[in-house]
């Protein structure tokens, strides 16, 4: 959920942001402010407890990051509750860490009155929006997900470990290490989906997790820039063409070829003094030996399939949702919102069936566009024939 200012939809957002007047904030927008951050929220939106909540969770955020990242940013943090987004449930625009001018502070942005319908939890979207802020150049490089989600260390109440690695494969929420890091040769749809989404965050996630206990936070970051230009980023090839990939904010704007293989196999034994199968081999060996602990695995798999079906829906809007009328938009976000409820109170059962609802409403407001968009082929066809 990083959000460069290169990316165009965020550097719109950015701008918007940054171009009202200071006067135009005091009248709409609250705050409150901590040691770390100045945090802005609507009233009407949010009440001043949740707020004063958000900057608590923000500020564990931050001493968990001073910890894990060995630096901290120079200045506070902006801590923005009240974007209005789609495909991304924060963002962050880290800027200079060692900068004091406040024109550069870093901002972080979280949909904090809508994460009750999104579902991942507060603590984890800050802590991983605030990680991306103390990564810094990292959070740009085709492990910055990973990065900032090994930071954040959970997901759903769900503490990281390294039986999440089995329980994701286990469940197809999981894409083979060598195509994902090396080669980039798998199969993936034009919008993020629970399976994409789970690999370049969590896969990643746990790839990092793994090489900073091994080689220590300094090395690995070395390494994580090195492998960085090596690969581009960890999206599939399959995506390297299309404008915006998975993305709205377009990540992948630089790079249009696929990357050369040995080159990014090179970056793990030139800087890790490892050769990557045998990274490989360790990791995996690591991930097997846990026993996964049934009902928080299927608690981990249902939470990542909920979070990753919403991104493809909002994205798929972004792209394709001019025409849905509201009281369809709502009746998914209803559903959507119903299986977290689940989810939150222990149902899953329950969860699982509101989910099921919600990706039946989401193929059905697919499905006349996709025919739509056959008809078309088939007229152009005939006119070229
Ligand atoms: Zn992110």
């Amino acid at each position: 959920m990083l959000r460069r200012t290169s990316y165009p939809a965020a550097l719109l957002l950015l701008a918007v942001l940054l171009s009202l007047p200071v006067a135009a904030f005091a009248r709409d927008a609250s705050q409150v402010e901590s040691a770390h951050f100045r945090v802005r929220y609507k009233s009407e939106q949010l009440s001043r407890e949740q707020a004063e909540t958000a900057r608590d969770q923000a500020e564990s955020a931050w001493q968990r990051c001073a910890d894990l990242f060995h630096t901290e940013p120079a200045q506070k943090i902006q801590l923005d509750l009240t974007p209005d987004l789609l495909g991304a449930t924060g963002f962050a625009r880290p800027g200079d860490i060692h900068s004091t001018d406040p024109k550069h502070a870093p901002l972080v942005g979280v949909r904090y009155s809508e994460l009750g319908y999104l579902g991942i939890g507060s603590q984890y979207v800050i802590n991983h929006e605030v990680a991306h802020v103390f990564s810094g150049r990292l959070a740009a490089t085709p492990l910055g997900e990973g990065i900032a989600d090994w930071a954040a260390g959970l997901f759903n109440g769900i503490p990281m470990a390294p039986w999440w690695g089995q329980a994701l494969r286990d469940a197809d929420l999981w894409v083979d290490p060598d195509a994902l890091f090396i080669t980039g040769d798998y199969e993936a749809p034009a919008e993020v989906d629970p399976r994409t989404r789970t690999a370049e965050y969590t896969e990643a996630a746990l790839l990092v997790r793994f090489l900073v206990r091994e080689y220590g936070w300094d090395r690995f970051a070395r390494f994580a820039e090195r492998y960085g230009a090596a690969r581009g980023t960890i999206l599939s090839n399959a995506l390297l063409g299309h404008a915006g990939g998975d993305s709205p904010f377009a990540r992948d704007s630089q790079r249009r070829r696929a990357p050369d293989p040995e080159r990014v196999r090179q970056t793990f034994s030139e800087t890790l003094g490892d050769s990557w199968p045998a990274i490989r081999e360790r990791w995996e060996h690591e991930m097997s030996s846990e026993p996964v602990p049934a009902a928080l695995g299927q608690r981990l798999v249902l939470a990542e399939t909920i979070y990753g079906s919403i991104r493809n829906y909002e994205m798929w809007l972004l792209r394709h949702g001019r025409d849905v009328r509201d009281t369809d938009r709502q009746a998914v976000r209803r559903a959507f919102g119903e299986a977290n409820q689940a989810m939150a109170a222990g149902d899953l059962k329950a969860a699982a069936k509101s989910l099921r609802e919600a990706q039946d409403r989401v193929k059905a407001l697919k499905r006349p566009l996709a025919v739509a968009a056959a008809l078309r082929n088939e007229e152009g066809d005939a006119a070229e024939g």
